[in-house]
């Protein structure tokens, strides 16, 4: 599209007080020769919005540029509709609140930001939304437990068609076998009858359609396009749908390995599902029982996790006991009670219900006569406990997910023997277990990558249910230990985004956590070399290749990081509105004194999740920080291409600081790896840097998350403190 540009100045917020107007004007109208420049006191109010409507109307305006308060605010209010395109200045967060008003540098950072933005519009055109074909709206959910039926009642409730598969015979998996349940309501203290049966009940009356005795032999296509060969009983069904919820629950951890708490070699040493059945078939008679809690979780040897449901499942146990004899003899060993929440209430029931609760580790277990004894440490009283004819023994063997029961897929061997060979430093890969629940037809491998120990999550941070497979949701024990009453949050909550992410695929926009974005890669692939770069850097399998590799990108899989477009050598991977053009267009549009001004330059590519808004924070606190600085957003430090160094580098800046998500197991970055590949590709320009008799240091990677806003203004300065001693880049006065 021709672009009508228009800028508008906002002298509110102290804007007007700070700068000078009249010469911010003139780079729009004069440099830049935009169409129209106004100013106005108040922008975001009436006034100033129906002056940028009526230039909409009148004048044809279909690129507004806001210059006045953060990206990250009155997102609603400067939306002009999707066939206008809006560009914000950010003069109040990242000028006038964190730099001196009526001040020199302040100035002429407000002005370059004014020109980075008009040069980025070069480059940015309003991108149009992919939409696939035969998109379907059909939520499936996999697994028929507890978490699984309340995941596909959910759904089905909202209004969208719901399939489940469930590969027993029967409907409600672990929970199902249960005697009694936790309590799930208010007072949180009383057993509850199992609810297994109600919920199967109503799943039917919802109209979900339930296979049983069926699993996924094989998931293709992406969201809004799975096309899922169900196998039933040996006879393959297709389905498309258009989200999924992985709901397959956990295994009790094996207690045959659980060879030292008695297991296996005293009858009456028993696991918490034995216990239930034992009660559920009217069989349990015993008068004095032990529960032993963290039998195998908390423990380097077996689970180092904690599986936070058996605390409550224990003392749910308790009470059966005491139910059925008030007199019974009820001891729980424990290292801590993770009764979470509402669940104290419960606690304190089993204690007033007269259970012991003993703080200890168990030093042995033996048995005599068919009696058992425990022997422990007590950590409360400081002493050896030693408590015996105990009739059963229960040991609480926490959980394994379902995704962590198979072999760990190797990683893809790299392509050739030189790259194979190569000393170069590789990302991590999260592993992929073989454990057929999904059988993904991906280039990247047949199932969820997980976090450590199974857990196929991505970012639970800030989203939660998100695996790294856009479109697929885990929800329940498969993704975390959880209680019950988690699970059917869990259920809901994953639901809900397998709903949003049927919704935002109708609309072509990415579900997450760039909600609406209607950009997606595009290549060039007359100069694609076959590299395979993007399909292995792209965090989320969105990216597909045919037998001479060449990629085929799904683009309903994408979630639009640009993490490839930062790994492609031959830069051909672009979107309508991010481009290594345009941010290139950026950097050439920042004015950079000469050396005999002695005012350095800092270039910073921030990323847009975490850096940027504690960017925003240190402005909005006030705090004042360098002047000397320039930051550009980006998607994610994933998609930063060399070349926007090499270009900042040879227009003479005098360092250049990527500032991203933090990284690691717990994967702050909220696209998996950005900041770790940022890291990576800078480890390469550091020889090229050299060899230009530029010091390596000058371009560095830093770390943080938004919290950490109130280091930022020392961050900044010891790095223009360091650069100052090498002094001016050499390059400055060659431009
Ligand atoms: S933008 Fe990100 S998610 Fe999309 S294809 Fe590229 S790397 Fe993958
Ligand atoms: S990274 Fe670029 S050159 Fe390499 S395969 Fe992908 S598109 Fe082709």
């Amino acid at each position: 599209m021709e672009k009508k540009i228009a800028v508008y100045i906002c002298t509110g917020c102290g804007i007007g007080d700070a700068l000078d107007i009249d010469a911010l004007s003139k780079v729009a109208s004069k440099e830049f020769k935009a169409n129209i420049c106004k100013t106005d006191a108040f922008l975001c109010g009436k006034s100033g919005i129906d002056l940028i409507k009526q230039d909409i109307d009148g004048e044809g305006v279909n690129t507004v540029v806001v210059a006045g308060c953060s990206s990250r605010v009155n997102t609603d209010v400067f939306n002009f509709g999707p066939d206008k395109i809006v560009e914000r200045v950010n003069l109040r967060e990242q000028v006038i609140w964190c730099h001196p008003g009526e001040d020199e540098d302040t100035q002429m950072l407000a002005e370059d930001y004014l020109r980075m933005s008009l040069a980025k519009l070069k480059n940015l055109n309003l991108p149009e939304p992919f939409i696939g074909e035969n998109l379907s709206s059909t939520v499936l959910v996999v697994g028929g437990g507890f978490t699984g039926l309340t995941a596909a009642l959910e759904s089905a409730r909202a209004g969208y068609k719901t399939v489940l598969v469930e590969k027993e015979a029967e409907l409600g998996g672990y929970v199902g076998k249960m005697y009694k349940q936790v309590p799930m309501k208010p007072p949180f203290t009383d057993l509850e009858e199992n609810s297994i049966p109600a919920l199967i009940k109503a799943v039917e009356d919802a109209g979900v359609k339930v296979y049983t005795s069926a699993v996924i032999a094989k998931t293709a296509g992406g969201p809004g396009m799975f096309d899922v060969t169900i196998n039933q009983n040996g006879t393959d069904v297709e389905e498309r749908v258009g989200s999924i919820v992985l709901a397959t629950g956990a295994k009790p951890y094996e207690p045959e390995k659980l060879g030292h708490l008695g297991f296996g070699q005293y009858k009456n040493v028993i696991t918490q599902l034995m216990f239930e059945e034992m009660v559920a078939a009217g069989k349990m008679d015993a008068n004095k029982v032990a529960f032993i809690q963290c039998a195998g979780s908390r423990d380097q040897e077996h689970l180092p996790y904690c599986s936070a449901a058996c605390c409550i499942e224990s003392i749910k146990q308790a009470l059966y006991v005491k139910e059925k004899n008030p007199e019974a003899n009820v001891y729980v060993y424990y290292k801590d009670i993770r009764s979470n929440g509402q669940y104290e209430h419960f606690y304190k029931k089993a204690q007033q219900a007269g259970v012991i609760f003993i703080k200890g580790d168990i030093t042995d277990i033996s048995e005599s006569d068919g009696q058992l004894t425990i022997e422990a440490d007590d950590h409360t009283m400081g002493t050896k406990s030693v408590a015996d004819e105990f009739d059963l023994v229960v040991l609480a063997n926490g959980m394994v997910p379902t995704a962590a029961l198979g072999e760990t897929v190797e990683e893809a061997p790299a392509e050739d023997e030189a790259a194979a060979a190569s000393d170069e430093p590789k990302v991590t890969v999260a592993p992929i277990i073989k454990s057929n629940l999904l059988n993904l037809e991906y280039r990247q491998g047949p199932e969820l990558p997980a976090l450590k120990y199974g857990f196929p999550d991505s970012h639970y941070i800030c989203f939660p249910y998100e695996t790294r497979r856009t479109g697929i949701y885990a929800a329940g024990v498969v993704r975390a230990p959880m209680d019950m009453l988690s699970a059917a949050e869990d259920a809901t909550g994953a639901a809900l985004k397998a709903i949003q992410c049927i919704e935002s695929t109708l609309k072509g926009e990415a579900v997450h956590p760039r909600s609406g974005d209607m950009s997606f890669p595009e290549f060039n692939m007359n100069r694609c070399t076959q590299c395979k770069r993007c399909t292995e850097e792209c965090p989320f399998g969105a990216i597909n290749e045919d037998e001479k590799a060449n990629p085929l990108p799904n683009p309903t899989r994408c979630r639009r990081c640009g993490t490839c477009m930062g790994a492609c050598p031959e830069r051909i991977i672009s979107f309508k509105n991010y481009s290594v053009p345009m941010i290139g267009n950026m950097v050439k549009a920042i004015e950079v004194p000469e050396e005999a001004d002695e005012k350095p330059r800092i270039l910073i590519f921030a990323c847009e999740n975490d850096a940027i808004p504690a960017l925003d924070m240190a402005g909005i606190n006030r705090l004042q920080y360098n002047p000397w600085v320039r930051i550009i957003p980006v998607r994610c430090l994933g998609s930063l291409n060399l070349v926007w160094i090499n270009d900042a580098m040879a227009k003479g800046f005098d360092g250049v600081l990527l500032m991203g998500c933090k990284h690691g197991d717990d994967y702050q970055c909220h696209f998996m790896k950005g900041s770790e590949l940022a890291e990576i590709r800078l480890s390469k320009i550091s020889e090229t840097l050299n060899r230009l008799g530029l010091e390596s240091e000058r371009v560095r990677a830093t770390t943080v998350n938004i919290m950490d806003y109130d280091k930022i203004p020392a961050m900044l300065d010891e790095f223009a403190a360091e650069l100052e001693e090498f002094g001016p880049n050499p390059m400055k006065d060659f431009q």
